[in-house]
């Protein structure tokens, strides 16, 4: 099964016309729903066929009832470290353009503690694979790899969202890294010497991503998703994962999409099922699914509610 750590939070979204501006006050349509990059994935995950567990940090509130009811209605088995403080919360807004603007209130997200991690060792340990974020203290997140790995788990980690400290404790964790264009240049910036334009970088050619991402994870594989361009790959030379190059892009779904907030989480919950289904694969396979799913889910609006049901195929 997939095991995922990290957050949930309720989120509250604003449709306006423009993002607001200093001192303005403007009128908007108003959602709210289920969100946090942790739940995200681990809804994508779920409804991508996996047996999907979520360890978490929720307040005693609507919130955290809410997160509960619906962990439960997508068969998903919940691990929650009770916080003293709020459910987590996030205020996005979002112009006519599909930019947004975002405000988290971490909450009881920020209660995620290593030594809570520590006692769900044989969750972690009995996993297939370990699926990660940054919206969590990151020494519980490191904890987490660190237990996943010493049990055999394959450990994954969405290196999101975009944070300006160097991770080199948790990248030398992970086997598989799956940064966005952002993430993937503010991890090169803190790691290497390499100063990339996130916006040059689909024009960036194969080998020179490749000889990045071998920089930046050298022991493991590294996936950076690129928008509407789909994804790029990059093993080590000798641990191809059943790939026949070592570095290849995966082209994404044509899709007009509706809402693409959660492409990036639906992508990674659905790389961790698809992997954790059938390891012995090839990885572009997995890829290639990932790509599918997270297609079809900017075609629903919503984070954790806009995932679609699209089980991974094991032929
Ligand atoms: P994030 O949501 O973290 O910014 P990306 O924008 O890279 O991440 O999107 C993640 C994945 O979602 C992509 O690799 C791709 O599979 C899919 N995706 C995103 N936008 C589109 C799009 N416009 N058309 C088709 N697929 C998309």
């Amino acid at each position: 099964h997939v095991v995922v750590v990290g957050s949930f939070n309720v989120d509250h979204v604003w449709n306006c016309r423009s993002l607001p501006r200093r001192g303005e006050t403007l009128a908007g349509r108003y959602h709210t729903g289920p969100g946090g990059k942790g739940f995200n994935q681990a809804v994508a995950a779920a409804r991508a066929g996996a047996s999907t567990a979520f360890l978490c940090a929720l307040g005693n509130d609507d919130g955290g009832r809410q997160a509960r009811t619906l962990a439960e209605s997508d068969g998903i088995a919940l691990r929650v470290h009770d916080s003293a403080h709020a459910t987590g919360t996030a205020g996005i807004y979002v112009d006519e353009a599909g930019n947004n603007t975002i405000v988290i209130g971490a909450g009881a997200n920020a209660d995620l503690g290593a030594a809570w991690v520590g006692r769900q060792a044989p969750v972690l340990a009995g996993a297939r694979l370990l699926l990660a974020q940054l919206e969590s203290p990151l020494d519980a997140v490191l904890e987490a790899m660190r237990l996943a790995r010493a049990g055999g788990t394959m450990t994954m980690l969405n290196p999101a969202p975009a944070n300006a400290e160097c991770l080199r404790e948790l990248l030398a964790a992970a086997d598989i890294l799956t940064p966005n264009e952002t993430e993937f240049t503010a991890l090169l910036e803190c790691h290497t010497s390499h100063r990339v334009d996130s916006d040059a970088l689909v024009a960036t050619s194969d080998a020179q991503l490749h000889r990045l991402c071998r920089t930046l994870l050298p022991r493991g594989s590294v996936v950076v998703t690129l928008g509407a361009a789909g994804a790029f790959v990059s093993h080590r030379e000798d641990l191809t994962r059943g790939d026949a190059e070592a570095f290849y892009r995966v082209p994404a779904d044509r899709v007009e999409p509706v809402d693409t907030t959660g492409a990036g989480d639906a992508f990674n919950g659905a790389l961790a099922a698809s992997y954790a289904a059938a390891p012995e694969r090839a990885f572009a396979l997995h890829v290639r699914f990932a790509n599918r799913y997270a297609a079809q889910s900017t075609q629903h609006v919503g984070a954790a509610s806009g995932m679609p049901h699209l089980a991974v195929e094991i032929s």
